[in-house]
Parts: C-alpha cells; structure tokens; sequence
C-alpha cells in the first residue's frame, strides 16, 4: 500500500504538519493522519498540495505553441487568424504524432503541478476527413499517452458538425473534426469501453460551441451522463455572431436553452454581462477560465470580481497550451484583473486574505467538478493525487503555508515542484518526470515529422 509522509500538508480544514497520507492498492486515500510519525512512508518534503486539475486542453495544439506568433500576411491578427494557422496545422497530424505530442504534453504539466486532464478531443478523422477504421482511433491515443505520462484524465470527445452558428457549412480545414452525433457515440462508446475500470480516468462530452452543433444536438448529448464541457463567449465575433441569430448572447443562449448546471463547464465565459455572470454562477456550472491562452489569443479579461460575489465557480486550463503550468495559469488571471481594475489583491476578501490560496481553493474545486473525478482535496475517498513544493526552492525559501502559495503564484520563474503523486503512483521525482527523457526522444522525432 502506498503512504506518503509531508512535512505540511494543504487539508481540507487548511495546513496542518507531519501529515501521514495512506492509499490503497486502487491509489484512492484512505487515511490522513497529522501530527503522525513517518514510519516507512515516503517522505516528500516540502509543502504538499493537492495535485492540480487542468480542466481544458487540446493536446495537439502544443505542437504549435509558439508557431503562431509571426504576423500574417494580412496583418490584424486575431483568434481567428491564429485559427486559420492552426487549420494548415492540423492536417500533418498522425496518430502516433498525436499520442507522442499529447504524452509530452502531459509530462510537462506533471512537473509543473497538474495532475489531471480534461482532454477537449476534437481532432478526430484522416487529414481528408475520412474516420479511421477504429473511429475512436485519435482519442485512444491520447488515452495511451495519458497512461505512459501516467495524469489523470477525463476525456471529452467533441461533437463538431458546423462552421458556424446554427448549422453553416464547416471550411476544409475543419473537415477532421466533423461527426455527427451517431458519430460521436459511436468514438463515445469506444473511450467508454478502452475506460472501464480505470481509476485515474473519467468519461464526458463536448458539444464544441454554438458555432459548432445546433440546439437538437446539445440536447441529445447532454444525457450521456458525465461532465459537458462547451467553448462559449471566447470571442466578441462570436457573440455579435449569436446575438445576430438567435437575439441572445452565447452564455445567456445556453443558461435559456440548454439544461446547464453542475455537471457543465462553460470554456471561457470571457464575454458576459452581468447578469449573464450572476446567472452562470446561480447555475452551479464551473466557467472554465484559460488566462494564458485567452491573453495570448487577445480573447478579453474574464470579469472575475463579480462572478466570484455571486459565488460563481472556476477552474483552469491551459488550453493552447502556450502556458503548461498551474501556477500561470493562477497568476495571468489574477495579474490581468489587476491591469485592467488598477487594483491589486483582486481575488481576495476580507476572510481569505490570500490570492494565492483563494485561486488555488477554487482551481482544485472548480477544477475537480468540471473533471467528473474524485479529486482536488487530500482526504479519504479522494484519489491519491499530490504535489510536494519544495520550501527550500530560492522562489519559496522563508515562506510557509498560504504566504508560500502566494510566493508560488506570483513571484519567480523557477519551478519549485518537486515530486508529484498520480493515484498514489509517484510520477515527477525530485523535479523530474519518470519518463521524461523516453517521451521527449519521441516528442521530438514527432516534430521532426510534422515539421517536414
Ligand atoms: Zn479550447
């Protein structure tokens, strides 16, 4: 039986010491003990947190993190024409290519604190737009890169049938994304099957946007059961766009007309009115916020202050993965409240006087809501997931409890994650990942193919 020893440990009652955290052979926790001895357990020094949840990515997209930066031709750059770039892109995609820059991906968000992710799939078919014999063939990849780099994973296979909002034909380049819903169940059955009893996995859907599936069809998959995850309000074209056909905004479409609640996470949410944020967070939805992607891509600045009065719930992802750490992520999103309000300690009130702490409470508990997984907490029934900060790192060193997780967030370059624990699997050892150096020959014999 795995057990883990951490000199403090972030509980769900705040920090306590000499933590003593036992798991089962299944790697859930069954028992948390402070003020214990160490006995044989492994010791992790440090700070220890619960891991991470990374509630957005599209994995394949870290092959071109930093690819589409270069002006185009055109000029006026903007989320749609990093769009176009990512379209050219995606039509080199192989499905060894695939499971190797997804495996690469994962490693990194280990060792940066994350220790599960929601795989957002909707890179589906060939490069003509033809299904693999197995049509669930991409999106197994990504469960098999999930296993090797050994995250957790909920994977949320995308239904995407239009380019535009209700039911306008899809471009060329969108044609390896395209199903329809028989489709989607069909890969949808295929992850349920390759999934069962998988601990560190979980299984929901992805309706892509308003842009992507018409009304029919968000109510059909809706039913599957699982976490529903659905991009919305990225954009200010996208709203004009579904102000124009249906005479609401996006958020404000969906919370009318789409059964949202709990069980739905909202991708960025960046564009809301008021009411739309009062409304989203009466809702129990989490808003699934990607602060380096959305700055990068010039989406907007989510209206965090208000949304958080009304109680609302986030998490965060990485998205484009520009960005692969939870410590950016926590700290873009604070950082750009503060630009834009002229203000600073936005996250905070007077109770949590800590933004650290604040950002990092809600990321492990909106994160864990939008991922269907018993995660996010260190307690018993919760999956065995750790993150051990190293209090000795220069970033780090000095500090203790919620002044280190300030320290963590929002001072520093350097990475202070020291060992990270997946179901009571340690996977990241003093720094390093397991398999860092076998999944990077592969990553970059990947890019060398995609390249050429
Ligand atoms: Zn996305």
């Amino acid at each position: 039986m795995p057990s883990f020893f951490a000199d403090a440990a972030l509980l769900p009652k705040g920090w306590a010491r000499a933590v003593l955290i036992e798991a089962d052979a299944d790697g859930d926790i069954k028992a948390v003990t402070p003020q214990a001895a160490p006995g044989d357990a492994v010791r992790l020094p440090g700070h220890v947190i619960p891991g991470v949840p990374n509630l957005h990515s599209h994995a394949f997209q870290r092959a071109m993190a930093g690819f589409a930066e270069r002006r185009s031709p055109e000029g006026q750059d903007s989320f749609w024409t990093w769009r176009d770039t990512m379209y050219r892109f995606v039509g080199r995609f192989s499905p060894e290519d695939a499971e190797a820059v997804a495996a690469q991906l994962y490693v990194e968000c280990l060792e940066w604190g994350f220790t599960g992710i929601a795989e957002f799939h909707y890179l589906h078919h060939q490069p003509d737009g033809a299904p693999y014999a197995d049509r669930a063939e991409m999106a197994l990849r990504h469960v098999a890169a999930a296993r090797r780099a050994g995250i957790g994973i909920t994977m949320l296979p995308c239904l995407y049938r239009h380019g535009g909002i209700f039911g306008r034909d899809p471009v060329p380049g969108q044609r390896r994304f395209l199903n329809d819903v028989d489709g989607i169940l069909e890969i949808h059955a295929g992850l349920a099957a390759a999934l069962r009893g998988d601990d560190n996995a979980a299984l929901g859907i992805a309706p892509h946007s308003l842009r992507a599936v018409t009304p029919a069809m968000i109510a059909v998959v809706a039913d599957l059961g699982g976490p529903i995850h659905i991009h919305a309000a990225e954009q200010m074209r996208e709203v004009v766009e579904c102000l124009a056909a249906t005479g609401a905004r996006p958020v404000e479409w969906l919370l009318a007309n789409a059964p949202v609640d709990a069980r739905w996470c909202l991708i960025h949410s960046t564009h809301m009115t008021e009411a739309e944020s009062a409304a989203l967070a009466q809702s129990g939805a989490v808003a699934g916020l990607c602060p380096s992607t959305e700055a990068s891509l010039g989406d907007g600045i989510f209206g965090l202050p208000g949304f958080r009065a009304a109680g609302g719930r986030f998490g965060i992802g990485t998205d484009s993965h520009v960005g692969t750490s939870p410590r950016d992520e926590l700290r873009q999103l604070e950082t750009s409240q503060r630009l834009a309000l002229q203000a600073r300690s936005i996250a905070t009130d007077a109770t949590h006087p800590h933004p650290g702490r604040v950002l990092l409470d809600a990321a492990l508990a909106g994160g864990a809501q939008a991922s269907g997984r018993p995660i996010g907490a260190i307690a018993p029934g919760m999956r065995c997931d750790l993150v051990a900060l190293d209090a000795a790192h220069p970033a780090l060193i000095g500090r203790e409890g919620d002044a280190l997780l300030d320290a963590w967030v929002f001072a520093g370059q350097g990475n202070p994650v020291r060992d990270v624990v997946v179901g009571g699997r340690r996977v990241v050892e003093a720094g390093a990942h397991v398999a860092r150096a076998a999944i990077a020959r592969d990553f970059a014999a990947a890019m060398k193919r995609l390249a050429a």
